[in-house]
């Protein structure tokens, strides 16, 4: 199967094509660094993707803004935003601090990134 892609790793926005035989990704072309060629390995394989939400906070209704520290596998996205809907830190947080471990079994965890006192 031939894919045709557009790697979001940088403003570039390379077109990247491959084929896919349902076991290994081959002949691909049109990156112009080593990013945009793992980004095609992973996104036709087992695609993942940043997640951002905001969590509740005790005593205030201003949310708290977070993020999962690394991508996370796209089947898992719905489950983890579950999860993070459902969470309310209780202040002080501060970026970076984890807010949930181990979203749905993902093997991320979710941070802060912004402060609250
Ligand atoms: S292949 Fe490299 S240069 Fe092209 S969009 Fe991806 S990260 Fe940017």
């Amino acid at each position: 199967m031939k894919y045709e892609l557009t790697c979001i790793n940088c403003p570039m926005g390379c077109r990247i094509t491959a084929d896919y035989d349902g076991k290994e990704v081959t002949n691909i072309q049109g990156f112009t660094c080593a990013r945009g060629k793992a980004y095609a390995q992973t996104e036709i394989t087992d695609p993942t993707r940043m997640v951002t939400a905001l969590v509740g906070v005790e005593g205030t209704h201003v949310p708290l803004s977070v993020k999962t520290q690394t991508p996370i596998r796209k089947p898992l996205i719905f489950d983890a935003l579950s999860e993070i809907r459902k969470t309310v830190v209780v202040p002080p947080v501060h970026i970076g601090d984890v807010v949930i471990s181990d979203v749905c079994g993902s093997g991320v965890n979710v941070i802060a990134t912004e402060n609250i006192e």
